[in-house]
């Protein structure tokens, strides 16, 4: 097992990198570009600024911002203060925001002028990044000098919470440095290479998108804002750009190979799927459209983006599931029964994930974190909820959740979560996930009560992807014997 160098801090790659190629174009959005070292300048005038603010090791700074190179620029400036970013989609709820504002304690928030409008009214400071440029501009250019060790965090980002409120989870640096070094040996990218940028960043999916290439001397190639769903607008940028690595969750990429055009990306080398099971059906059709790899990649959030891979070109025919892989490089795995004992090769268990790449646990909240990340085998482990076996090669195989979190187009989705907000307005309900037509996987909401504005309220609250596609309103629940709502009973 590879020992990465762990006291290199996330933007220290970067900063080495712009030493040796500061020429080079680092990042592309729209018809615009910065090279290495113009990105390294403008993201140290930021950093300074952020200083002066206050910024330094473990404080968290918002940052509430359309794709563009602001976007970017306010990244590594967050980081090379010292301080922890917090990504806060735009297109998210104002209730949404504030709260994760309010739980973060951000003292800072970054954003654009067009975005001031529909920030939540907080005692925080806001810095728009295109606005205030030149005041910030007025900051030295060179690389701040900061306390920094490599368990300070790096990010935070947050995810659906089964309580009713999303949770932030902390990451630091060693852990994503030990992910990033890991991907550059395993998957090594040259300067010629060119990574779409197009993973919404407040998913931590998008995470290797944006450094993959900015750690190497190679090419970021930001997708403009709203179309990541566009398959037109993706394959055009792919083939225009040369475009050589991109990440999909399954149902992106089905939608990409329904596109007849997709053929004519050539340029493409690796492509990474995660997020959601991907089909052996998915996969072989992607590799007949495209002499390119196809690594099926599995993590949560929780242990640092990806805790395994497998590369589907070793897959026999035969196979009838698509495995996860083996664990990436200080990742550990241990596979476990209801009582925490190791269960054998082909016996399903609860995976439980533990090595550098565990998060600090979840911002505030001391008691989900005890109960997510316990003390087991002389180490921390996290509990996925994810149900997984040991085929006899070695591999994993998914196989499906042990609770009500779901996924759907990728997104992580706690039934539980869209139930309290629905709760607030009607006497019982359950949200479930349904598939009428194979492939499309809906919510939907039944409930005894009225339904009249209850998508209004729950869109004020929600991200749209937790908004469910519809609303039933039912006389009473239908119950098991025990008392508990039949989910498989609901009409
Ligand atoms: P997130 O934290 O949003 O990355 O979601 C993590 C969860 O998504 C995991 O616990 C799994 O339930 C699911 N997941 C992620 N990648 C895969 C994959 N390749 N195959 C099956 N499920 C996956």
């Amino acid at each position: 097992m590879s020992n990465y160098p762990l006291e290199k801090c996330l933007h220290q790659f970067f900063e080495q990198q712009v030493e040796t190629t500061p020429d080079a174009i680092a990042v592309k959005f729209k018809n615009q570009q910065l090279t290495y070292s113009q990105l390294n300048a403008r993201a140290n005038q930021l950093a300074h600024h952020l200083i002066g603010l206050g910024v330094k090791a473990d404080v968290i700074v918002g940052l509430c911002i359309e794709r563009s190179l602001e976007m970017i620029v306010g990244m590594f400036g967050i980081l090379k203060a010292g301080g922890a970013y917090v990504p806060l989609d735009p297109a998210y709820p104002e209730q949404r925001l504030n709260y994760m504002l309010t739980d973060s304690q951000a003292p800072v928030l970054l954003t654009q002028a067009k975005l001031v409008g529909q920030l939540p009214n907080l005692n925080t400071k806001i810095i728009c990044l295109d606005t205030d440029w030149e005041l910030i501009a007025q900051q030295q250019n060179d690389n701040p000098i900061i306390e920094l060790h490599k368990n300070n965090l790096a990010y935070i980002i947050y995810t659906s919470g089964s309580t009713g409120k999303p949770k932030g989870v902390m990451i630091d640096h060693q852990s994503i440095s030990n992910h990033m070094q890991w991907m550059q040996t395993t998957f090594p990218l040259a300067k010629t290479d060119k990574v779409l940028q197009k993973t919404p960043f407040s998913f931590d999916a998008s995470i290797p998108e944006f450094y993959a290439p900015l750690l190497v001397g190679a090419q970021l190639i930001v997708a403009k804002p709203l179309l990541h769903q566009d398959t037109n607008y993706l394959i055009k940028v792919i083939k225009d750009e040369g475009v050589t690595m991109v990440q999909a969750t399954p149902s992106l990429l089905q939608m990409l190979l329904e596109d007849k055009e997709f053929k004519t990306c050539i340029s493409l080398k690796r492509v990474f799927c995660g997020g959601e099971a991907l089909s052996v059906e998915l996969k072989n059709r992607f590799l007949e459209t495209l002499n390119a790899s196809l690594y099926n990649a599995y993590g949560p959030t929780e242990s640092t983006i990806t805790t395994t891979t497998y590369n589907t070109k070793l897959l026999s025919d035969e196979a009838n599931s698509v495995p996860i892989g083996k664990a990436i490089t200080k990742a550990k795995i241990y596979i476990l029964d209801k009582n925490q004992k190791i269960v054998p090769t082909g016996v399903a268990g609860e995976l439980h994930i533990g090595g550098i790449g565990l998060a600090r646990g979840y911002l505030n909240r001391p008691d989900l974190t005890a109960e997510k990340f316990i003390y087991l085998f002389n180490q921390r482990l996290y509990k996925t909820g994810d149900l997984v076996r040991y085929r006899a090669d070695g591999n994993i195989e998914f196989i499906g959740r042990i609770d009500n979190q779901v996924k759907i187009r990728g997104f992580r989705i706690e039934l539980g979560e869209i139930e309290s907000v629905i709760m607030k307005h009607v006497s019982e309900v359950a949200v479930i996930v349904r598939e009428d037509q194979p492939g499309n996987k809906r919510l939907v909401a039944y409930t005894v009560g009225s339904i009249d504005g209850l998508r209004d309220a729950v869109k004020a609250e929600l991200p749209n992807y937790m908004v469910p596609a519809a609303f039933v309103s039912l006389e009473k629940m239908p119950l098991t014997p025990n008392g508990k709502i039949d989910r498989r009973a609901l009409p």
